[in-house]
């Protein structure tokens, strides 16, 4: 019950906010989010924002829903703590792991969880250098990954992610990483086709695996749909080739589908969306629509047979938590028992493309792609050239990002690229506001 400008002065005295400029934030203040529902945020002066970014790219399912609540409160009563390290197990782990094998795509069929996405991707680093040892190729342990991928914030995940402003600071990359370049036409694509661009951009992989040596490379990481880089989405010809180029050298394939993952392209995963056939897929955000922190990486049955073979010595205390294991399995009865995903995939997916692309008409807006519920638009100065601003980098973007949030919507940007990804339940008349609401930002950036 605080008044608002208390709490941000207590705010900006003692708490360090992620990814963000404390100084500048200290000086704006920032906005106290009390209270959620659908997909709607309620804040401390009892503004009702839309939430065009579901949290974090995480909050698939929607805010408020009681049931999760209250099957949290049912497991903490029950067993709000025990671990799988040794020779125990319990309920909701087991379940969970049932459930998710189901709903992985081909043979994955074997779970080992973590606290969050970055902690799953720390262990798919070690999990595929093990996976090649006990195969009896140890040389095996360089993962290529793209620039511009964000895979987490932990030392190993963020040395796996290929955000320049990550790796200036705090001594990242570790070593045996390497990364090549994004398909990221509208910026990168010069001259060149979509498609031919596509290719040239997935052959780097081959490239790098050649230079490097075929017995010197472990895994290739990849996001489906290239989220906090931008929602970067591949041309078509892209990921064929890198399926190609992996069964080729037998390079395990790693979807990270912490974004992509639960619903998010319109599938359960970006895998099939996108028809890749990883070896592993990293989940976290939409796995508890994130009313609990868990992650996890799901693995095929040769990986699990083969370090199964050896005490794979890796695990977090909060490995399998049974709260987070308990709401994840109830996040996705409810996501599946109530159409959630398939809804979105059918219904709202091809309506929202219809209005985002329709923002193409906008002076600002030279691209706008989206793939089910996530979708960018980059901004420009010159449609025809893909010209990028003269100011900084980002600049324009957080201008338009500053207006939407006066307009009560949250949209995020990546340099000058504007970035939605709402909750599925999103309705087609809130599609229709958070469209209105963009293109007043827009305009207001425009005229800035
Ligand atoms: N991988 C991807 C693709 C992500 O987008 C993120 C977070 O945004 C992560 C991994 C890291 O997940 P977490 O923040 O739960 O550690």
């Amino acid at each position: 019950h605080m008044p608002t400008a208390e709490l941000q002065a207590l705010d900006a005295a003692h708490h360090i906010h992620p990814f963000s400029h404390q100084a500048e934030l200290a000086e704006k203040g920032a906005r106290v989010i009390t209270r959620a529902d659908g997909i709607y945020l309620t804040d401390s002066e009892g503004e009702t924002i839309l939430d065009g970014m579901a949290g974090l790219w995480c909050v698939n399912i929607g805010y408020g829903r009681k049931e999760l609540a209250d099957v949290a409160a049912r497991q903490m009563t029950e067993l709000p703590y025990y671990n799988s390290f040794f020779q125990t197990t319990h309920v909701p782990v087991i379940a969970l792991s049932q459930r998710l094998a189901d709903l992985a795509p081909g043979d994955l069929n074997h779970v080992f969880y973590a606290g969050s996405g970055s902690e799953a991707n720390d262990t798919n680093i070690r999990m595929v250098r093990t996976y090649w040892a006990e195969k009896g190729k140890p040389t095996k342990t360089t993962i290529i990954s793209r620039k511009n991928a964000y895979h987490g914030s932990t030392v190993g995940a963020a040395s796996l992610g290929g955000m320049a402003g990550m790796h200036a600071q705090g001594g990242i990359p570790i070593p045996d990483i390497h990364h090549i370049d994004q398909p990221n036409w509208w910026a990168e694509g010069g001259d060149a086709t979509p498609e031919d661009f596509g290719l040239e951009r997935a052959q780097q992989l081959e490239q790098a695996i050649l230079e490097l040596g075929e017995d010197k490379v472990a895994a290739f990481i990849a996001e489906p749909v290239q989220g906090a880089g931008g929602v970067i989405v591949a041309p078509d010809s892209y990921w064929p080739e890198i399926q190609r180029i992996c069964d080729k050298y037998e390079i395990l394939l790693i979807a990270d589908e912490v974004i992509c993952g639960f619903g998010r392209t319109g599938n359960w995963f970006g895998s099939q969306t996108l028809g890749i056939r990883p070896d592993i897929m990293t989940v976290a955000k939409g796995l508890s629509s994130g009313y609990m922190p868990i992650g996890a990486s799901i693995v095929s049955d040769e990986i699990a047979e083969v370090i199964g073979n050896c005490e794979f010595n890796h695990g977090y205390t909060y490995s399998g938590h049974p709260v987070a294991c308990a709401v994840a399995l109830e996040n996705l009865r409810l996501l599946e028992e109530e159409g959630i995903v398939d809804r979105a995939g059918r219904e709202i997916a091809p309506y929202l493309k219809e209005k985002w692309e329709g923002l193409l008409d906008h002076p600002l807006v030279g691209e706008a792609k989206i793939v089910g519920l996530m979708g960018s638009v980059a901004l420009t100065p010159d449609k025809a050239s893909r010209a990028a601003f003269a100011s900084d980098p980002g600049t324009i973007g957080y201008i338009c990002r500053d207006r939407c949030f006066a307009n009560n919507l949250v949209m995020r940007h990546v340099g000058d690229r504007m970035i939605i990804c709402p909750p599925l339940v999103i309705t087609k008349a809130e599609v229709d506001l958070l469209i209105e609401r963009a293109r007043k930002s827009l305009d207001e950036t425009l005229e800035k």
